[in-house]
């Protein structure tokens, strides 16, 4: 799979490509990671992306739609094809969850982030990409760690990525079989006065399953 972050800090993607699974990930070429600017799409010397407002009022800067357009044309090349996904980051629309992951992990063979960064983009934007997600209640700074995060969440699904085989899919949490984790320990079997539970240490898979099965529903 490939993805393409549109973004005007694309260092903070490539260092966080750097280190640990995804840069495995990247290494074994089960996902290819690119970034573009939309500065390289501006023609003033200050390679501007940014503006004010219309109508005014002290919302602060906005990201220019020419520059951010551009950049979604150049990622998608000539033609975008249907396995082709641009997301664009946004802290108001729907929200980001697993079934979303497990879709963009079977469906897709390019995902295209757009990120916003001062207070949002031309909404103007809006019509060149397929969705607007959000990963939560909350502002950040930008649309690279929202993106990083589906990035995770996605990538981690691909075979080959994780080598868990069939827990990734049905054990964890938002997984098939129980809806959210359970509490997992491993050694030291005692820990300042702190047991494991003995049923864990007792071998029986069928009551070991069940007990899971409890304590994840309760989890909530
Ligand atoms: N003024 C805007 C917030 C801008 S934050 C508003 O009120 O909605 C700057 C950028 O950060 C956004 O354009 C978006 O790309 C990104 N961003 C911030 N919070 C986010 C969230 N919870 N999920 C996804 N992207 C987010």
């Amino acid at each position: 799979m490939k993805l393409t972050f549109i973004t005007i800090f694309p260092g903070l993607v490539e260092d966080f490509c750097k280190e640990a699974l995804i840069s495995r990930a990247i290494k074994n070429k089960k996902i290819l990671v690119k970034t573009i600017s939309p500065r390289e799409f501006t023609t003033d010397v200050h390679q501007t992306v940014d503006d004010s407002p219309y109508g005014g009022g002290n919302c602060g800067m906005i990201m220019k739609a020419p520059p951010l357009i551009s950049a979604i044309r150049k990622a998608t090349g000539r033609k975008k094809s249907a396995d082709t996904l641009i997301i664009l980051l946004t802290p108001s629309k729907k929200i980001f969850n697993q079934k979303m992951a497990v879709k963009f992990a079977n469906k897709y063979k390019h995902i295209i982030f757009v990120c916003g960064r001062y207070e949002g983009m031309d909404a103007r934007v809006e019509k060149f990409v397929d969705l607007k997600l959000s990963i939560g209640e909350f502002v950040l700074m930008g649309g690279e760690v929202a993106a990083l995060a589906i990035l995770e969440a996605t990538a981690r699904l691909l075979p080959g990525v994780i080598n868990h085989g069939e827990s990734l899919i049905h054990e964890e949490s938002y997984g098939q079989k129980f809806y959210l984790e359970y509490p997992k320990y491993t050694r030291p079997e005692v820990f300042e006065k702190m047991k494991v539970p003995k049923i864990l240490l007792s071998g029986h898979h069928a009551k070991i399953e069940e007990w899971r099965k409890g304590k994840s529903a309760t989890k909530k």
